[in-house]
């Protein structure tokens, strides 16, 4: 089957966070089942060093109409990696900037139209280099290319018996824009209603992806769950309920190839369930790069890596910062993002030198020290579609605590110590005091040595690689071209 995937990030191109990594690994393993699978992206500035020698226009020029004026991009050939086919949307006044989506100071303002031009251009690029059994398209970036196709575009002979999946990798950002970018994307005004695109009075890119595609995925069971409800459904819960029938949850996979701690090559050692040994070292190294050398040998060290947001849940942490400090503990935080919890880690590393220490900056390396040094990782996350770090942490034997939210609760089983069962600790509801309970709870069970080792190993021991993945995304594939057909 020939599957287009349309995104706004894919890994190594672009990538602000966990979508790129599914758009990057998702099509190579879909490949190996024996698919076909062209990736759309846009062209940004990011983009162009991965382009090797002469650009090579697989079409020199699509004529984009908008209300007053037209806009024309280039599909540039990226070439064929690990048997996918990528190509690139060239519109250089659009796309070719530094950041994906705006600056440090907010979006760019014509996301409506960067965004509605891009997804345009998979269509129109389509239907000259090969139209798909079915389009993939992720979040709310590509969400218009079924709203396209089952209007403006629904009598095409060619575009007609394509089928439509939508995956939401996090629906907290939907793309809400003022109601005239209705006239200026060219729908027709019909589309601008309660049980469509219009939403508070807006017009929502991912709403319209849930209305018009063929089936929905989330990235994992729960989040499926969990997105039906007014807690977490971000006002998409009524949409999403309706859809209920055509939404599944397919936990997201991750790249063993790099992240192992058999084989990876940012680790001061390497280590196996098996042998354990070079873990030790790999704490030595951790403590080394935060300046802790000074934590005794029988210390736990509490690992985070993480985007610094209100959704990954540090208000948790800051509630109960000082008592966790007072603990026979040593914490290393690395992350970037909202002004508070920056300056709140900065400060409780200050208060705390002996054992608290942050460095504020996103280094891939130091994340793989981190996971393989520490002997808990730390995600309380308010919501998390998927999460990655705690499926990355349970192949490092380090203990995830996490709250039992989304892809966090669908991968870690709680610790049960007569039966030697789990992988981590998990608390439920939204008060910091259940937190600081689940730490407790793992910094009783690191006493019993030999218990430790084997929730390391149960952990280890797990396999989230794309395999698994790829074959329930082909399952839904196969299902929606059925239902076109
Ligand atoms: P999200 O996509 O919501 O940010 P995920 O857990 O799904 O959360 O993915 C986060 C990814 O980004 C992981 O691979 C993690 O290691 C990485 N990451 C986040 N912040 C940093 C940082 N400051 N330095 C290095 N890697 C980071």
């Amino acid at each position: 089957m020939h599957i287009v995937f349309a995104a706004s990030e894919c890994a190594p191109f672009a990538k602000t966070g966990g979508l790129a990594d599914v758009v990057g690994a998702l099509p190579p393993e879909l490949v190996k089942l024996g698919h076909e699978v062209t990736v759309y992206l846009p062209l940004y500035a990011t983009v162009r060093q991965h382009i090797e020698g002469e650009w090579k226009y697989a079409v020199r020029s699509i004529t984009i109409p908008f209300e007053h004026y037209n806009r024309f991009v280039g599909i540039v050939d990226g070439g064929k990696r690990n048997g996918v086919q990528y190509y690139f949307v060239d519109c250089p006044e659009l796309f070719d900037r530094q950041g994906l989506y705006g600056t440090r100071t907010g979006d760019y303002p014509n996301n409506w139209e960067r965004f509605g031009l891009f997804c345009r251009a998979v269509l129109e690029a389509a239907k000259l280099l090969g139209v798909p059994q079915v389009f993939h398209v992720h979040d709310w970036q590509a969400a218009l290319i079924p709203v396209y196709l089952r209007t403006v575009y629904s009598l095409d002979p060619v575009l007609r018996e394509a089928g439509v999946v939508l995956t939401i990798h996090n629906a907290g950002y939907q793309g809400w824009f003022p109601p005239d970018t209705t006239e200026r994307l060219l729908f027709p005004w019909e589309i601008f209603t309660m049980d469509k695109l219009e939403q508070f009075d807006n017009f929502n890119f991912l709403k319209g992806g849930l209305v018009y595609s063929d089936m929905l995925t989330t990235v994992s069971r729960k989040y499926a769950e969990e997105i039906q409800t007014a807690e977490f459904g971000e006002k998409l819960d009524g949409v999403l309920r309706g859809r209920a029938a055509d939404l599944r949850g397919i936990l997201n996979g991750v790249d063993y190839a790099q992240w192992d701690p058999a084989t990876d090559g940012n680790l001061a050692a390497r280590y196996t369930p098996e042998d354990l040994a070079g873990k030790r070292e790999c704490r030595a190294d951790l403590l080394h790069a935060f300046g802790l050398e000074k934590v005794p040998e029988s210390t736990p060290v509490i690992g985070i890596v993480s985007r610094f947001a209100t959704q990954k849940g540090f208000d948790f942490v800051t509630e109960i910062a000082d008592e966790l400090a007072e603990r026979n503990v040593a914490l290393v935080a690395l992350g970037t993002g909202e002004p508070i919890y920056e300056r709140f880690f900065r400060e409780w590393a200050f208060r705390n030198q002996a054992n608290v220490a942050v460095q504020i900056r996103y280094d891939d390396a130091l994340a793989h020290k981190i996971e393989a040094g520490a002997d808990m990782f730390l995600m309380p996350s308010r919501y998390e579609p998927c999460g990655l770090n705690q499926i990355y942490s349970l192949k490092y034997g380090t203990a995830p605590v996490v709250r039992a939210t989304g892809g966090l609760d669908d991968t870690i089983e709680e610790w049960n110590a007569e039966l030697g069962t789990g992988t981590g600790f998990k608390f439920e509801g939204l008060k910091a005091s259940g937190l600081l309970e689940a730490i407790d709870r793992a910094l009783k069970a690191f006493e019993d040595k030999e218990g430790w080792k084997k929730l390391m190993r149960n952990g280890m021991a797990l396999d989230y690689g794309w395999e698994r993945p790829a074959k329930e995304y082909a399952e839904v594939y196969e299902e929606v071209a059925r239902r076109r057909t």
